[in-house]
């Protein structure tokens, strides 16, 4: 079965070169669905992968100096926003209103929320999950969306849950929301991908999506 498989820039590369060149490399035919979300100043359409952003402002339009409107990211090719990732949750303190908000907005435009939600260390997965799904999609009609499960204790840190547990989040999540695709996020690389994909709807990867050799390994 087709895979998504979401590459997630976050602040990299810094240089414009870079960013095409990654683009570029990754802009192949492969057996999966590739979204790519490269910063907002190096998003480019390709031929083989799905342009994505990695946020947007919750208004189309209006004074708000710095934001970027939905509208934009459409007119550019955007098919796909990852809305609350938790670096935005709890670096830029994004809360559960605001993360409604965008992704209202993202449907009215056409555009697929990637929602992330996830527990940080020693918090009730379960508990936190729930609670993310409550306010985050309060009053959103259409849930033919991405929920990306990621624990924020496995980002970047090269750790991972269990297969069990990631299973069980796939299956707790499919269960409040069964029309949504499934992901797992957090320390996905070339060596765990096959294991975690196999249980999932596919994955999204941060750090090693800028490795072009790792993340080409992956794609394929
Ligand atoms: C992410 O940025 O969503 C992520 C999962 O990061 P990493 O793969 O680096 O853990």
């Amino acid at each position: 079965m087709k895979k998504i498989i979401i590459g997630n820039f976050k602040m990299n590369p810094l240089s414009f070169k870079g960013a095409e060149d990654l683009l570029k490399a990754f802009d192949i035919k492969t057996k999966n669905t590739v979204i790519l979300c490269p910063p907002y100043i190096y998003l480019k359409k390709g031929e083989n992968y799905i342009l994505g952003a990695q946020n947007c402002f919750y208004e189309n339009e209006g004074a708000y100096t710095g934001e970027i409107s939905p509208k934009m990211l459409k007119d550019l090719g955007c098919k796909y926003v990852i809305i609350g990732h938790s670096e935005r949750r709890n670096i830029l303190n994004e809360t559960d209103l605001e993360i409604n908000k965008k992704i209202k907005v993202c449907l009215l435009n056409n555009l697929k929320p990637v929602l992330c939600i996830g527990e940080k260390l020693g918090e009730d997965r379960k508990e936190v999950l729930k609670k993310q799904l409550k306010e985050d999609l309060k009053g959103v009609k259409d849930k033919n969306i991405i929920i990306a499960y990621e624990p924020v204790w496995a980002i970047g840190t090269g750790k991972t849950p269990t297969s069990d547990d990631i299973l069980d989040s796939f299956n707790f999540i499919k269960k409040i929301i069964p029309e949504s695709k499934v992901l797992y996020g957090g320390s996905v690389n070339s060596k765990n991908i096959q294991e975690i994909i196999q249980i999932t709807d596919g994955v999204l990867v941060g750090g090693a999506s800028v490795n072009k050799n790792e993340f080409l390994k992956m794609i394929k």
